[in-house]
């Protein structure tokens, strides 16, 4: 059945390091009659053993156990846990890690996804970046703690964004808008203003000194790319989920 390799999102400035593993999963790899997709993410009304079959091969094709995976229960906040071993962590928006084979693993159906390395301190984080979690800055908080715990230099860490709602389609109400600056906001005569909450994470890294070359950014759109990412603010409660992971490799 699963004889096709899993298409997946891949970061190319990661790839460069033999001793991590990081992707982005996608819409696609179910079989076309699956109601919602390629989902990676329960109680959203798809059949659970489906879900768990397809975290298995999410988890295989980034050579680690679904067992691996660390994930977190997300609630838009700004709580970072350091953590150690694989499993489901309480009221989490990111996670870090020093020890290889644990699967720092973020869900999102539109929130930023941020996968960060830094080689020199051995460690990688996951963060989950909505609008709250960005307005609190959960990005620059986490690249933060390592640099401040973990001994990184700012021109020792890559980061990762993964594809998210984009500024061409994420819409806001003006409350939301005006918890950011100007300049990350789009307007257009009649519509509610949208934000690139991709941009502003980038710029909580740069903020911290954290070159523009070491920072990739996906640039898929989550909600105008139907075929590829699955999209609540397009699909609401039909909507599906996509996990993305990095892991330090325990073989080298
Ligand atoms: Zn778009």
């Amino acid at each position: 059945m699963a004889s096709l390799p899993l298409p997946l999102i891949r970061s190319l400035l990661l790839a460069q390091f033999p001793n991590v593993r990081a992707a982005q999963s996608t819409a696609q790899g179910e079989t076309p009659d699956a109601p919602f997709g390629f989902n990676l993410g329960y109680n959203l009304g798809d059949d659970d053993s489906r879900v768990t079959a397809n975290i298995v091969r999410y988890a295989a094709a980034l050579d680690l156990e679904a067992e691996d995976l660390a994930f977190m229960h997300q609630v838009h906040g700004d709580t970072i846990r350091v953590v150690s071993e694989p499993g489901a962590y309480e009221d989490t928006d990111a996670m870090i890690t020093t020890q290889p084979g644990v699967g720092l693993t973020v869900r999102t159906a539109d929130c930023v996804p941020v996968l960060l390395y830094a080689p020199g301190a051995g460690a990688v984080a996951a963060v989950h970046a909505g609008w709250r979690g960005t307005a609190e800055h959960i990005t620059r908080k986490t690249a933060a703690r390592l640099l401040a715990e973990f001994g990184a230099e700012p021109e020792a860490v890559f980061a990762f964004i993964g594809a998210a709602a984009g500024a061409c389609c994420y819409e806001v109400g003006n409350e939301v808008a005006a918890l950011f600056p100007e300049r990350w906001l789009q307007r257009s005569e009649g519509k509610n203003p949208r934000l690139d909450l991709p941009g502003i994470n980038r710029q909580q890294l740069l903020d911290l000194g954290i070159p523009e070359g070491n920072i990739e950014t996906a640039g898929q759109c989550s909600i105008h790319e139907s075929h590829l990412l699955f999209s609540f603010r397009r699909d609401g409660d039909r909507s599906g989920r996509m996990l993305a992971t990095i892991v330090l490799r325990e073989d080298v």
